[in-house]
Parts: C-alpha cells; structure tokens; sequence
C-alpha cells in the first residue's frame, strides 16, 4: 500500500502534518489502506488504538483514515477535542476530503483536510513554545 503514494506526494502530505501541528500543541496522523472490513468510524477507532494515538498529554490527538478501494474514509478526534468542540466540529473538513476524492484526488484532500483541521484544532489548542511532536508526521500504511 505503501507505493499507492509517490515518494513526493509522500513528502507533500508529511509536509502539510508538519505546517498544521506548527499552529497547534495537537497532533495530525494519516493511516491510508485498501480495505475497510467494517464502517469507516469503527475501522479509524480500530486504527487510532493500534496506533496509540492516546499517548498524547492533552489527548488531542486526529486521525485521518481512507480506505482507496472501499471509498470510505473517517476523521476522529481524540477525548480531548470532543469533549471541548461542537459536534459539527468534524463535518466541513469531511466535505472538503470528499470533494477531492469523489475525483480521486487523494492528495490534495488529504492535505486541505490536514490543514483545515491544523487551523480548527488551533483555536482549542494553541501552538505553545514547549511544544513536543508527540505522534510521527509520516503516514502510516496498512494493506
Ligand atoms: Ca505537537
Ligand atoms: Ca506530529
């Protein structure tokens, strides 16, 4: 799965996690695989933990997670973002990734989608000087 990317969308992706967590203490992950065995929210909670993406101090922590084949995809937050946000908190940045993938554009969705949520997490939890990268910016491939 890793070669569904080009090592220079790779970097572009890597590129726009590392621009959106200079405005936010939260941390952005993108888990990309072929298959969803089940519903894309439960498949991403699935990978949020196997990816202990808990291990943040504030628990803000977001996954973006796409399935290319079964064209699905889901955005999660962490305790700790949605326990302070709106519940429609989530809803724009789906729609801007499914404007972008209904087209097969998987890079460019995936990066709007990664700073649009670096720009909503900022206002919740702002970029501090003491800031630690507590998650890796690289993507993570399953199958
Ligand atoms: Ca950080
Ligand atoms: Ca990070």
């Amino acid at each position: 799965m890793s070669k569904f990317f080009t090592s220079q969308e790779k970097k572009s992706i890597v590129a726009a996690i590392t621009r959106a967590e200079l405005k936010t203490s939260g941390e952005i992950r993108v888990h990309i695989e072929t298959y969803c065995p089940s519903s894309s929210l439960d498949r991403a909670v699935f990978v949020f933990n196997q990816l202990k993406m808990y291990k943040t101090k504030d628990r803000n922590s977001v996954l973006i997670y796409l399935a290319t084949d079964s064209k699905k995809f889901a955005v999660l937050g962490d305790v700790g973002i949605n326990t302070v946000v709106p519940e429609c908190f989530w809803e724009s940045v789906r729609e801007t990734m499914q404007q972008f993938f209904a087209d097969g554009r998987f890079v460019e969705g995936i990066c709007a989608a990664v700073e649009e949520i670096g720009s909503k997490l900022a206002q919740y939890f702002p970029y501090r000087k003491d800031d630690m990268d507590e998650l890796p910016n690289d993507i993570s491939f399953g199958e």
